[in-house]
């Protein structure tokens, strides 16, 4: 059975993982990185607390001892299902079984001007262009005299507030008070402005009524201004525009607020739903598809407990990847009962910066703040790392930050105007 898995993600990764070594199984994992990316942690290489590196395992080391797995650097761009063709910028992959397993990637819905000039934080690379942005942006003020042009440098608007947005946030505060004013002594930071837009009337909105609350505490405590029912309109790489007509002076401007899925051309339009995700039966199966599978964030699956689809998390990508690697155990066995997909909640948190944390577990219903939270947080987050090495470095990190109230990661890479082209 030659299954094409595209995306090394949360789900395709994990698919990988469950059928390696599997007698009579063939996988071909194609991604456009060469390593899996570890999202939850990208605020933190973007506010200089962890190294990219920490947060990205090669996926060929993972397939070390594989039998069966072979890695493919490559961009899919599309599907031919009627020749059972994957199309990608390095030639084409014949499959018996496809998995699409491609995520999410930032949505601006459709406003270009944003667009251009917004940062988004979907992949390794643009979680570091936000740290040189921001660390690029100190400097310029450094040698400028006009307060208000240094001000506007100084400002950072982030949109959205839900946990990303929160985390980045919090994380963006504790930068400014712990680690920047030692980095810049001639910067007065008490002028440097953190924003949160937040659309709907609480942060974390999908989380419970608590965890909004203290979330909103939180952010405060450390100095973030959170506006709420706030909609950015637009955002033209100078002024931020909200809808009610008020403005935000600033270069900088960290879009949080959306995400659509990455479905490759040749999937029919009539099954690609709202949020561009693929409409998938119980089973992960595309509909009105033999052999095309979509997991994770790109997959749209409507179960009695989620009549409106799953959240796009990553519990839900790995655990529709751990059935979906038994479905097809069963289906190369000739069995009948494959086992349909329901996702069991085990829960949410977010952190928004040292002992300061939220978590919300389902069954039973309990709620924990602060200090425990966070070290719930950290423990679920060392756990789903990837990679031994990883997780002790990322521990490590965090210890030698929570002592010193500092990282070593503010460099800034990036070629110098006389480096040589390569
Ligand atoms: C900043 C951030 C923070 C998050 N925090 C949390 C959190 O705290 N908890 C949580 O549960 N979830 C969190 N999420 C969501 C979580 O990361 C996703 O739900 C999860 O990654 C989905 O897994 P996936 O396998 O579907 O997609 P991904 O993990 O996104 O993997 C998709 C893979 O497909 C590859 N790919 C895409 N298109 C192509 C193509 N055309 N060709 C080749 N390869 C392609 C990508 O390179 C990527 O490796 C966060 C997401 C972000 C962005």
């Amino acid at each position: 059975m030659k299954i094409v898995i595209i995306g090394g993600g949360f789900a395709g990764l994990k698919l990988a993982r469950s059928l390696n070594n599997k007698i009579g199984i063939e996988v071909t994992l194609i991604d456009k990185f060469n390593f899996h990316q570890f999202q939850p942690l990208f605020y933190q290489v973007a506010t200089a607390g962890l190294d990219a590196s920490n947060i990205s395992f090669p996926l060929r080391k993972v397939f070390h001892k594989s039998k069966n797995v072979r890695i493919r650097l490559a961009e899919v761009t599309a599907i031919q299902s009627d020749k059972n063709l994957v199309v990608t910028n390095i030639g084409n992959f014949e499959y018996d079984h496809l998995v699409i397993a491609t995520g999410a990637d930032t949505n601006f819905f459709g406003n270009t001007t944003l667009q251009q000039n917004a940062y988004p934080m979907k992949n390794t690379v643009e979680a570091l262009q936000i740290k040189y942005k921001l660390l690029q942006n100190i400097e310029n003020a450094l040698v400028l005299n006009d307060k208000d042009a240094i001000e506007k440098l100084l400002t950072v608007v982030v949109v959205g507030g839900g946990p990303t947005g929160v985390e980045i946030s919090g994380a963006l505060a504790e930068m400014k008070k712990y680690v920047l004013p030692k980095d810049y002594p001639e910067i007065n930071f008490a002028t440097m402005k953190i924003y949160l837009l937040e659309g709907t009337n609480r942060t974390l909105a999908a989380m419970s009524e608590k965890s909004s609350k203290y979330s909103l505490a939180y952010l405060q405590k450390l100095g973030v201004i959170v506006k709420t029912n706030a909609i950015l309109e637009n955002f033209d790489g100078t002024t931020v525009t909200l809808k009610d007509g008020s403005t935000i002076l600033t270069n900088t401007v960290i879009w949080a607020a959306g995400i659509k899925g990455n479905v490759p051309d040749g999937i029919d339009a009539s099954i690609i739903v709202r949020g561009n995700r693929i409409k998938v039966d119980r089973y992960n199966k595309v509909l009105n598809q033999k052999n095309i599978y979509a997991l994770g964030d790109v997959a749209y699956m409507e179960t009695p407990l989620y009549p409106n689809g799953h959240p796009q998390v990553a519990n839900v990508a790995i655990n529709q990847a751990k059935v979906l690697a038994n479905n097809f155990l069963k289906i190369l066995m000739f069995q009948q009962d494959l086992t349909p997909f329901e996702y069991k909640d085990k829960g949410s948190m977010a952190t928004v910066g040292r002992n300061l944390a939220v978590v919300d577990f389902p069954k039973p219903t309990m709620f924990f703040k602060g200090f425990i939270a966070w070290y719930i947080w950290m423990g679920l987050h060392l756990f789903l790392l990837v990679g031994v090495k990883n997780r002790i470095q990322v521990f490590v990190n965090w210890i030698y930050n929570y002592l010193t109230y500092d990282q070593d990661l503010r460099l800034i890479f990036k070629k110098p105007s006389s480096a040589k082209k390569v």
